[in-house]
């Protein structure tokens, strides 16, 4: 009867779940392979504002980054 099962993860999975870039969450189908539009948009961001290298680590970037929303 477990058959049926792995029937089914065979033929179910065209995109796996990743973690999502940004903050590590389970991507989001409608926003992969983000989790959220926010994440998206935040790479976006990062991408056009041509500073997509992390920082060298300071408080106060993170504070523009609120993840709980
Ligand atoms: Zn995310």
């Amino acid at each position: 009867m477990s058959d049926e099962k792995k029937i089914a993860a065979k033929v179910e999975p065209l995109r796996k779940a990743r973690p999502c870039p940004e903050c590590g969450k389970p991507s989001h189908r409608e926003h992969y392979p983000f989790c959220s539009n926010r994440c998206r948009e935040l790479d976006l961001s990062r991408w056009l504002s041509g500073s997509y290298a992390i920082p060298v680590a300071d408080d106060e970037t993170k504070a523009d980054y609120k993840d709980e929303e």
